[in-house]
């Protein structure tokens, strides 16, 4: 086996080796501990996406951790196709946690999309009455629910549809935050569900306005179309609440969770929704080899307690109105605006001097920032939820100096 001992030798490895799928900052990462990664040649960075918020609890959390060894130990993998003493224990914490009957567990966030899509579409035959192949789903431009044909045909990316063609039918794209849209889509008898993530995350941290989802919400239930949350961004504390849709006291028909569902460790989704939804399917209608695995089971339980234990939530919400607010006193013309809520934060940067969000990504990694630009001209910024104050007031002076240096 070849031994890395330089980042570029690690870059053209995966160069050389890999499927040219990503476009990543350069920049090797061989350990992590809490808000913190370090590199091959040892330098460290605060990391400011966290994976994607799947690192909410921090890197290499010890009781998250302890939790995966301890399984893998002991009972790794049974499949569905015979009981293991752990689902079961999952699924009662799981539902009590969020207030739901029942668990579909699932893996990555994309399969947790598409267990939501069939169950939206099974409910709308088996409940509904729309009629055999007609069930439709409005879902929202500028959306992003992962990567497979069927998600990526509810998307208007060029980038994520190009040359994947043909689609899957059934969608209803309207734009998002547009109430009148909405309503206008209801009217569509054969419309089952309303698929909606609270904040659009992918597409630059895009915070719809108060009162946008209670109001999709209300009229859902009007027209008896199930509300859909994709929180496999913004759930489990990421913006300040444990669900982005307590901010409006919405509780989704069907809720989505992933990424920080495992706190890093290890893909675990889940669909989580009552009796007269998820017992639309029956066995053999749907499923997944490693969905609700012991490993997985034990981690999410971890994973969760950990949340709740040291009050994440209430960090993210703290942590991030005073990253904001110090944001909002950097004075530069690289920065147009700073938008949204805990620790779910992006910046719109503006082009000076033909410098993109990239070069500004790059000047914070030189200086121990770890952030990526999503569509060219945003970056965001979304650090662990274990962050201090301390360590928020460090990240954002590093924010600063890299912005000034580039002036
Ligand atoms: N849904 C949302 C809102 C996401 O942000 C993502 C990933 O970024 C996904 C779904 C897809 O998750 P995964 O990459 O685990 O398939």
């Amino acid at each position: 086996m070849v031994e890395v001992k330089t980042s570029q030798m690690a870059m053209d490895l995966e160069d050389k080796f890999g499927a040219h799928n990503y476009h990543p900052l350069p920049v090797v990462l061989t350990k992590a501990k809490g808000v913190f990664m370090w590199d091959v040649e040892g330098k460290r960075y605060y990391d400011f996406l966290s994976a994607y918020s799947a690192v909410n609890q921090g890197h290499c959390h010890p009781k998250i951790v302890a939790a995966l060894i301890e399984q893998a130990q002991t009972l790794e993998l049974t499949s569905r196709a015979f009981y293991n003493d752990v689902l079961g224990v999952y699924e009662k914490f799981i539902t009590e946690y969020f207030g739901y009957q029942r668990l579909l567990p699932m893996n990555s966030g994309a399969e947790g999309d598409e267990t939501a899509l069939k169950l939206t579409r099974k409910w709308g035959y088996k409940v509904k009455g729309i009629p055999e192949n007609q069930a439709k789903i409005i879902c929202c431009q500028n959306n992003f629910h992962g990567r497979t044909i069927t998600v990526i045909s509810m998307s208007n990316d060029p980038d994520a549809r190009n040359d994947f063609g043909p689609f899957t039918p059934g969608f209803i794209p309207i734009p998002y935050n547009d109430i009148p849209a909405l309503e206008k889509a209801l009217e569509d008898p054969t419309v089952a569900g309303f698929l909606v993530e609270p904040i659009q995350g992918e597409a630059g941290v895009f915070v719809p306005d108060d009162g946008y989802l209670k109001k999709a919400y209300t009229l859902c239930k009007a027209k008896n179309v199930l509300f859909v949350a994709d929180e496999v961004q913004t759930g489990i504390a990421r913006t300040g609440k444990l669900l982005a849709c307590d901010w409006e006291g919405v509780r989704p028909d069907i809720l989505i969770l992933g990424k920080a569902l495992s706190g890093g460790v290890c893909p675990i989704s889940a669909v989580l929704a009552d009796d007269p939804i998820m017992l639309t399917i029956r066995p053999g209608e749907h499923g997944s080899t490693f969905g609700g695995n012991p490993i997985a089971a034990k981690v999410a339980i971890a994973a969760l307690s950990v949340i709740r234990d040291e009050k994440l939530a209430e960090n993210a919400l703290a942590m991030g109105k005073i990253f904001r607010d110090e944001i909002r006193k950097i004075n530069s013309p690289y920065i147009e605006l700073v938008r949204g809520k805990g620790l779910l934060n992006a910046t719109v940067i503006k082009p000076v001097k033909g410098k993109t969000a990239w070069d500004v990504c790059l000047k914070m990694r030189d200086n121990g920032l770890l952030a990526k630009p999503t569509h060219d001209h945003i970056i965001r910024f979304a650090p662990p939820l274990v962050i201090t104050e301390e360590q928020i007031h460090e990240s954002v002076e590093i924010i600063r100096k890299s912005i000034k240096e580039l002036e």
